[in-house]
């Protein structure tokens, strides 16, 4: 039996990874912030492929409630055997106009989030001499984008987050990944302008965007043992945007 936190998993590539991971040998812990509905019907659509589920309230930018999902895991299981950090937002605009609010709390939910919940696996884990970490990046933390400087570099950061904690635990059957996807369909990407939309799938060598199950279908590989020695690393699924 494994048992997996997705966070942000209420909507879009989160649902997606937890209907993906979900099976008669997993049970899953669906973490929202706000919409207590979307998680609901996740958790619902888990069962029906046969998987345990609890539902977990937790804005994973505060430390006690990144403490308060990761116990609920433990004290439905007692032990963690994958952590996806989905949970992620975007405030847009240029930085000349950015708000230091707009700034702050895109890093708060995207990199300390991130951080906090990578931090708080981290002792479980290790006394079980297994895990499997995937973060959300994306390729913007690669490239950079007009528009977004918060969330360019909070992604980068996941990016560095990950090669970072992966080097601290890799003799230790942790591995520690990132995705990073291109133009996906979800809300996220539902709320751009009709002309940044045209511009992001112009940009996309196979012309069209992605959709969350093409993303969930990686992250599903780096949850797995299938991946078992891979870490690290940075994996773009993005219709090849990434490669010039
Ligand atoms: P989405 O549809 O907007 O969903 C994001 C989810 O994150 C929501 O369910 C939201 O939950 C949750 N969330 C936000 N802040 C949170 C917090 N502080 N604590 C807990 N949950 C929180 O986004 P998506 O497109 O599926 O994106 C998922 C991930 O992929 C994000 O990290 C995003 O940056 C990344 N990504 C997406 C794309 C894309 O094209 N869509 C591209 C590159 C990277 P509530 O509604 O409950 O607040």
């Amino acid at each position: 039996m494994k048992t997996a936190i997705v966070t942000g998993a209420g909507r879009g590539i989160g649902r997606a990874t937890a209907v993906r991971l979900a099976g008669p040998d997993v049970t899953l812990i669906i973490n929202y912030n706000s919409s207590s509905r979307g998680a609901d019907e996740t958790a619902e659509l888990c069962r029906e492929k046969g998987a345990e589920v609890i539902t977990v309230q937790a804005d994973v930018s505060k430390a006690s409630d990144c403490e308060k999902l990761v116990s609920a895991a433990l004290e439905k299981t007692g032990r963690i055997d994958v952590l996806v950090n989905n949970a992620g937002i975007t405030r847009d605009g240029l930085l000349m106009r950015m708000s230091e609010e707009d700034f702050d709390d895109v890093i708060a939910a995207n990199l300390r989030g991130t951080f906090l919940m990578m931090k708080a696996v981290s002792g479980i884990m290790l006394r079980q001499k297994y895990g499997r970490i995937v973060n959300l990046a994306s390729v913007v933390g690669i490239t950079g984008n007009a528009g977004q400087a918060n969330y360019s570099a909070s992604k980068a950061g996941i990016s560095a987050l990950t090669r970072s904690f992966a080097q601290e635990i890799a003799r230790k059957g942790i591995t520690v990944n990132a995705v990073a996807p291109g133009f996906i369909n979800t809300a996220m990407t539902e709320a751009m302008t009709e002309t940044a939309m045209k511009a992001a799938v112009g940009a996309i060598p196979m012309g069209r965007p992605g959709e969350p199950e093409d993303v969930a279908e990686l992250i599903a590989f780096l949850a797995g043992d299938g991946a078992k020695y891979i870490t690290g690393q940075t994996i773009c699924v993005d219709g090849g945007m990434c490669m010039r």
